[in-house]
């Protein structure tokens, strides 16, 4: 309870704060070589302008370390608007030449919240960009993001009856398989029983239609110390691959403005996690399962992100880049590398007993 008050209470300060944007100074996209489900290949990735995340906007004030929020009109926005932004951003790319030359590339829609929810992207918007979509022979993979809460059997049915046999990913933020810290310290509002039922409803689509599912796993969530973050990011992995999640993508902590991780970041009492956690983590997972485990490098050697040192961050980044597409271990070492394993095996010197009532913070 305590730190939905004070997500609410830091993100209702940024609110009224924010300085409105538009939908076009929202939407923006890139193309990048990525890890599509038929192998290495081109992916266009795209935001959509919205209005923002519901659960964001909403009484609870979001999940603890995100503000994607602060990115979005925080308006509704019209659908035709949205279509030919949409359109518009799809015209950047030379998607005829690449088709001619024999290559079909997967599309990322980012809705910075829930791709699924029709208060956050209306239906009319989300049928007509799909559509545009269908009609692209050079798309084969269409990626989304969704809470669980809005994946539904007939929603599904009814994008499949617009896309045909496309492959269509939905990407949820499980975050972690821990149900505490998703609820007290992410703030994430849904349990593990809301994202089984998820799971299991495209598992069920699976018979009918190209239907995969990929779960985000958040590395080191607010309270949680270096050897726990690692911990409970490889248990999240066994148990995501045990239920059927088709991939998995490993988010780092980054330092997001306006959100409660940087009001615990700003006062000493939060790091993101080092670079050598989140490489022991892949490369963990990737010796003991086998879906196709992608690692996120944005703020990588950053003041704001996971970090080692100042010699080692920037090959390490570009190493993890180089396996997301191999799926390979990564071996490198570095003097730095001792101050992580001291700081790991230490991580519990503090502990105390003493059960906390309050986190002082106001
Ligand atoms: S992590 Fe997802 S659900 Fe949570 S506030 Fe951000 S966009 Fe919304
Ligand atoms: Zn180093």
């Amino acid at each position: 309870m305590e730190i939905e008050n004070l997500t609410k209470e830091i993100r209702d300060y940024a609110f009224d704060k924010a300085k409105k944007k538009t939908p076009e100074q929202v939407a923006t996209s890139w193309y990048n070589e990525d890890l599509k489900y038929s192998g290495v290949g081109k992916t266009l990735f795209m935001i959509l302008p919205t209005p923002g995340c519901s659960w964001a906007l909403g009484d609870s004030g979001g999940c603890s370390m995100c503000s994607y929020v602060s990115d979005c009109t925080l308006e509704p926005i019209e659908s035709n608007l949205i279509v030919d932004i949409f359109k518009e951003q799809l015209s950047k790319y030379p998607l005829d030449e690449v088709y001619e030359d024999g290559e079909k590339i997967a599309i990322k829609l980012f809705a910075s919240g829930s791709f699924l929810n029709p208060h956050e992207l209306p239906i009319k918007a989300r049928d007509e960009i799909l559509k545009i979509l269908s009609e692209m022979d050079v798309i084969d993979e269409i990626v989304v993001e969704s809470r669980p809460e809005y994946v539904k059997e007939d929603v599904l049915e009814d994008i499949f009856s617009i896309i045909g046999d496309k492959l269509f990913e939905i990407s949820i933020g499980l975050e972690t398989s821990n149900d505490d810290t998703r609820l007290n310290k992410i703030n994430k509002g849904f349990t593990l029983k809301d994202f089984e039922e998820s799971i299991s409803i495209i598992s069920k689509l699976k018979n009918k239609h190209n239907i995969k599912s990929k779960a985000y796993v958040f590395v080191k969530p607010i309270l949680l110390n270096e050897k726990e973050a690692i911990e409970e990011a490889i248990e999240t992995a066994l148990y995501c691959e045990k239920i059927g999640v088709d991939r998995l993508s490993f988010c780092p902590a980054t330092i997001h403005g306006a959100t409660l991780i940087e009001r615990l970041w700003r006062r000493g009492s939060y790091e993101p996690p080092w670079i050598w956690s989140t490489i022991e983590i892949i490369n963990t997972v990737r010796q003991n399962i086998n879906i196709p485990t992608l690692l996120d490098t944005s703020g990588f050697g950053s003041r704001r992100g996971p970090y080692n040192c100042k010699k080692c961050n920037k090959e390490l980044k570009h190493l993890i880049i180089e396996s997301n597409l191999k799926q390979n271990i990564i071996d490198f070492d570095c003097e730095c590398k001792a101050n992580w394993e001291a700081d790991v095996n230490h991580s519990n010197m503090n502990y105390s007993k003493t059960f906390t009532k309050h986190i002082p913070l106001y």
